[in-house]
């Protein structure tokens, strides 16, 4: 009996941290402000690194002709040809090809890396090329998603500040990126220039907006979180002089390593950070994304094993770190079956923990629900974070217009958690509605995108081409 009761403290004790009370958010909203202004106002500033993209023109579906993407990212790269029509007619036919990395380009040279990607373009062109449109010689236009950190110098060029996920090609380190690949284009015969050199959220954005020009901000919460928005350029203090244009520029957040005292942070999340390879590092990404919900869980659930019974002695699976991933855990959470079979088979599959009681499996679709619902209340808190700092959220302050003259808003959102995981989805959605008001909020409008990283960047290509 006492073990059950303790069981139960543990969920009560990680339910009372985890709490985000409408006040609470409200905090979050304002820090997430605050943090973006002193990103904005110097570099170093805050932890938000507010990066200055130099997209200062979103596509609108005017742009006319074929254009051409690469996305890399990843072990894989993806090649695009986008045929836009022109006004009205939006996107004609798009290309896809997927390509792997060979292992050893991965740590190799980058004039190896370089020349591999840009043979496997040009027979990509001249594959896909149907002589419709282009003439041969005409110089081709490509946009370029690069998703590794990149300190941007313009649109279309920007140094290579240090590789992750598994790529080591040191000599590429501190060269401009877009010159690299251009260079090794020249050598393969290949007449293409890079328009744009983006992040992937960047290419969501860009989506998002040629389809709905209302469309202000996007942000992604899959594996990691991120976010970016449409500026005023002069609002970026940082950058006054550099950027020419009076209008808007694209500001890359790197969210994922905003930080504020009022995150609501358990003991649990102190653990993960400090046992992580990044501690310190990504605070609110290590809050909120698939990368980490999941082992979230794990921890309540292992803790819950240690004081008590209710999983009997042999939880020892429960100690492996990651071992519960952010699908299997939605899984449980979502799982709608009377005898919650779907709990019982992802503990005897996954977990190794068998004959778990009915009453205890409903105290772990509670971890379940109280992480999931922190995590999509303060994305939410984020975004009107964003909405507040460009004065659409509603107040009518910040944008110096009369109450009564809403203006309407659109957020585009992609990445599994947000897409495929309906209750995090309603959580998220309920917390917009929440914090800005039912009116307020009528306004505003969270769309899903598709992945733009790959027609996104074409489509910025045609933005920033010379030829325009
Ligand atoms: P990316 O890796 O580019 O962010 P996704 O947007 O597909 O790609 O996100 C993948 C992440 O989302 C994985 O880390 C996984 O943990 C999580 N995820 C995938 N499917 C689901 C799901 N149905 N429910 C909850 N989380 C999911």
């Amino acid at each position: 009996r006492r073990k059950w009761r303790r069981a139960v403290e543990v969920l009560r004790e990680f339910e009372e941290g985890c709490a985000t009370s409408i006040g609470r958010l409200g905090q979050v909203v304002d820090a997430m402000a605050v943090e973006m202004h002193a990103g904005l106002a110097s570099d170093g500033g805050s932890k938000l690194k507010m990066l200055l993209t130099f997209i200062d023109n979103l596509p609108d579906g005017n742009a006319k002709g074929t254009y051409y993407a690469l996305d890399l990212g990843g072990t894989n790269f993806r090649v695009l040809r986008v045929r836009l029509g022109g006004k009205g007619s939006m996107i004609i036919s798009h290309q896809v090809e997927y390509h792997p990395i060979p292992q050893e380009l991965m740590s190799g040279t980058s004039e190896d890396l370089f020349d591999y990607i840009a043979m496997t373009l040009k027979q990509f062109v001249e594959r896909a090329d149907d002589g419709s449109e282009q003439k041969a010689d005409e110089k081709k236009e490509l946009g370029f998603t690069f998703s590794f950190p990149v300190r941007q110098m313009s649109v279309s060029s920007g140094i290579l500040v240090k590789w992750t996920k598994g790529f080591s090609v040191e000599d590429a380190v501190g060269k401009d990126i877009a010159q690299c690949l251009e260079e090794a284009m020249t050598k393969a015969g290949l007449n293409m220039q890079v328009a744009a050199l983006v992040n992937d959220i960047v290419g969501t954005l860009a989506l998002c907006h040629y389809y709905d020009k209302d469309t202000v901000a996007a942000v992604i919460i899959g594996t990691g979180t991120n976010a970016c928005y449409v500026e005023r350029t002069d609002a970026i203090i940082k950058c006054q002089g550099l950027l020419k244009n009076s209008g808007g520029t694209v500001v890359n957040m790197e969210w994922g390593n905003f930080w504020s005292s009022h995150l609501p942070r358990t003991s649990y999340d102190i653990a993960l950070d400090d046992e992580s390879p990044n501690s310190n590092d990504q605070g609110f990404e290590k809050m909120i994304s698939g990368m980490y919900l999941g082992e979230i869980t794990r921890r309540v659930l292992y803790r819950m094993a240690q004081e008590s019974d209710i999983f009997g002695d042999g939880a020892y699976n429960l100690s492996i770190r990651f071992i519960l991933r952010t699908p299997s855990m939605a899984a449980m959470h979502e799982d709608d079956s009377p005898d919650l079979r779907e709990v019982r088979r992802i503990l005897t599959e996954t977990l190794q923990v068998p004959h778990v009681s009915l009453r205890a499996r409903r105290l772990i679709v509670r971890v379940c629900d109280i992480v999931t619902r922190r995590a999509a209340r303060l994305a939410a808190a984020g975004i009107v974070g964003i909405l507040k700092k460009i004065g659409r959220d509603g107040s009518g302050v910040a944008s110096g217009r009369a109450k009564g003259t809403p203006r309407r808003t659109v957020v585009a959102i992609e990445g599994a958690l947000y897409v495929n995981y309906s209750m995090f989805r309603e959580y998220l959605n309920e917390a917009v509605v929440e914090i800005l008001g039912e009116e307020a909020a009528q306004n505003v409008v969270l769309r899903v995108s598709e992945d733009g990283s790959g027609i996104g960047a074409a489509l910025l290509a045609a933005a920033h081409s010379s030829n325009r």
